[in-house]
């Protein structure tokens, strides 16, 4: 056991277009790895891969949080007409530290945009709009819901690390994505889903890896049981490498 809180690094996106001369993400996200009992800790996007050494050196898990959506090209597809902002340097930084942390034994945790990457880094594909490509599929985007909102059931596979953290079943989640995993890395198994078929979790065969479609982040203060999440990462992190 380490002496100190495990630091869990968060890449910080950069997109001049929305945000001139400055770094983006959401406060829940760093608030939830406080709360969690783990030191947060902010790597900027665009690192070379020297530099994602660096950061792989510096942390002991790493969270991939939501935001825009993966580039198509990175896994081998052009976009469809309703994808939107991409930020290829944010994705490679992402993409070769979730693939470094990996190799070393460093837990990460998946949520929304991260899934979705942790994915894609790993040779999976995504589904790059559900309105369009899905038929039948609910509604994953409650825009204009407050965030804490629970607006869709997601059913957790029995047996899975999921259900060890959340308890198997259905339970009600958030949602603010179009995009989704299609075909999962051969790492990976889908362990939750929404109604329409859609991947509202994944995890590693070793467990060391796991990622949620939803927002547990933006859930915590009315739902504390997603807590749980962010604890869970803490808690391997805190174990050191396999
Ligand atoms: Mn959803």
């Amino acid at each position: 056991m380490k002496e100190r809180k495990p630091r869990i690094g968060v890449v910080l996106s950069e997109n001049p277009v929305i945000l001139e001369g400055k770094y983006i993400i959401n406060s829940p996200y760093i608030k939830a790895i406080s709360r969690a009992g783990g030191i947060p800790l902010l790597l900027p996007a665009g690192a070379s891969m020297d530099g994602v050494l660096d950061f792989a050196e510096l942390i002991d898990g790493l969270l991939v949080p939501g935001g825009q959506d993966v580039s198509p090209l990175l896994y081998g597809e052009n976009p469809a007409p309703s994808v939107g902002y991409t930020l290829a340097d944010t994705d490679r930084t992402e993409i070769a530290l979730v693939r470094e942390a990996s190799k070393r034994g460093i837990p990460v945790f998946g949520i929304c945009r991260g899934m979705q990457l942790i994915n894609v880094a790993f040779g999976g594909t995504l589904i790059q709009d559900i309105p369009s490509e899905v038929p039948g599929a609910i509604c994953h985007r409650q825009n204009m819901a407050v965030r804490s909102e629970l607006t869709h059931e997601a059913s957790i596979k029995e047996n899975s690390l999921l259900s060890e953290i959340l308890g198997a079943g259905s339970m009600a989640v958030n949602s603010f994505h179009h995009q989704a995993v299609k075909e999962a890395a051969t790492e990976f198994s889908v362990t939750a889903h929404s109604a329409d078929g859609i991947a509202e979790g994944m995890e590693s065969g070793d467990r060391r890896i796991f990622a949620v479609q939803w927002h547990p982040e933006e859930l915590i203060d009315r739902y504390p049981v997603f807590l749980r999440l962010f604890e869970y990462l803490i808690k391997l992190a805190g174990k050191g490498g396999s």
